[in-house]
């Protein structure tokens, strides 16, 4: 017997959050919504809303409130304002699973509200697990919440080591497109605009880690994400280039055999497969021709060109708060260079100075991990 599962959607105006609903909507009797939020897109949160008859819709930004409350008069859906109901919700929320599809460090505290609850957390936002890892595994730990990977990498994983045992893992090997800038001339790098650098050649996403694919610190943020999901130390986690986005990700044992998972570049299927894990339901959407495709590419990644890998994999090795480092200041430098404020590589020069700057913090409590979100 298949029971409806309740997904409360943290994020639901973004490129993540509306394919949650599309994955919900292929699936009427295994799906509902408990709740719907968005930061600043009032408008659409209440066009999501009116649509898919959530309990509750909750607008980021408290500017947002009165607008929301008159879009959803009479229908008996409870809207709430502010950040600190995102937690509140995630906590609180009537949700069988949490699916945060919110970007950057503002998804931390609705994840860790979640696992505190004991609530099981589809992870899209990343950002939570490098800032938060430790403390977040800790408290899965004790609150019996577990955490399902969105991130089409961690999926691919996932899925491969399905059936297997951790001893037989030699290495996982993430794979990356390389993005728009995998051939351009080095020397030109301070000319790439925001336009270039949101034209990913794959994948259709959300600014910020659309310019995170661009720089490569998408992948240094995977990297982290990788090793908080699977406990594996940073020398057994590779990264390899691979422009055509159809290899999601690998697994190597140690008999030399190698698991792949493959598919179309498209976020529903890892997305359903989080909702579902271990079942994967019938879906129609576009299959995998590989006799189409042709050819598959392999190269490794260029440091010079993104130094970026270097970066996460150093800080990662120092542990500590090094990677919540990582994280905020490359977030702030993505929002800089977005407003034409900062050149391309002064992303990468951003972070490199402010992990070079840091003072480490021994412990990772919740209060520390917000004073650097607010120090950085
Ligand atoms: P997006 O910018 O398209 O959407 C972000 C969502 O978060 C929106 O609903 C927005 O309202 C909400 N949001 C933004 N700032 C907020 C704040 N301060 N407080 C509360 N809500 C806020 O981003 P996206 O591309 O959907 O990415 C979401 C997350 O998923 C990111 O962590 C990203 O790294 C990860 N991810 C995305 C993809 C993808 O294909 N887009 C793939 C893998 C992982
Ligand atoms: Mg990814």
């Amino acid at each position: 017997m298949t029971m409806m599962k309740k997904i409360g959607l943290l994020g639901s105006t973004g490129s993540i959050g509306r394919n949650v609903l599309r994955v919900a909507e292929t699936h009427p009797e295994r799906f509902c919504l408990a709740y719907l939020t968005a930061n600043t897109r009032v408008d659409e949160l209440i066009a999501q809303s009116l649509k898919y008859r959530p309990q509750t819709a909750v607008i980021a930004d408290e500017g947002g409130y009165a607008a929301l409350c008159a879009g959803l008069a009479g229908t008996g859906i409870r809207c709430e304002a502010g950040a600190a109901a995102l937690a509140d919700i995630a906590q609180d929320g009537e949700a069988d699973v949490v699916l945060n599809a919110i970007v950057g460090a503002a998804g931390m505290l609705p994840t860790l509200a979640a696992v505190k609850a004991g609530r099981d957390v589809a992870l899209s936002n990343k950002e939570s697990l490098v800032m938060a890892g430790e403390l977040i595994n800790h408290i899965c730990r004790t609150s019996g919440a577990r955490i399902f990977p969105v991130d089409s990498e961690h999926s691919a994983i996932w899925q491969c080591l399905g059936g297997e045992q951790d001893r037989d893992v030699e290495k996982i090997i993430l794979t990356g497109s390389g993005g728009p800038f995998l051939r351009r001339d080095l020397s030109t790098f301070d000319t790439i605009t925001p336009a270039e650098a949101l034209r990913h050649p794959n994948w259709s996403m959300g600014a910020k880690i659309t310019v995170d694919s661009a720089t490569m610190f998408n992948k240094g943020l995977e990297l982290i994400e990788a090793f908080h999901l699977f406990h594996l130390e940073p020398s057994r986690m590779e990264i390899l280039i691979h422009p055509e986005s159809i290899v999601h990700s690998m697994v190597q044992f140690r008999d030399g055999s190698v698991k792949a998972q493959l598919g179309v570049p498209d976020m529903k299927v890892p997305i359903q497969y989080a909702l579902t894990y271990p079942e994967h339901l019938l879906s129609d959407w576009p299959r995998l021709d590989l006799a189409a495709v042709g050819t598959l590419h392999f190269e490794q990644p260029d440091l010079r060109r993104f130094p970026a890998l270097e970066l996460a994999r150093s800080a990662l090795e120092k542990g500590k708060t090094y990677p919540a480092v990582f994280n905020m200041a490359n977030e702030q430098a993505v929002g800089r260079f977005l407003k034409g404020e900062i050149s391309f590589p002064q992303i990468t020069h951003a972070v490199r100075t402010a992990l070079e700057a840091h003072e480490p913090l021994d412990s990772l409590s919740r209060e520390d991990l917000m004073s650097l979100c607010k120090l950085n």
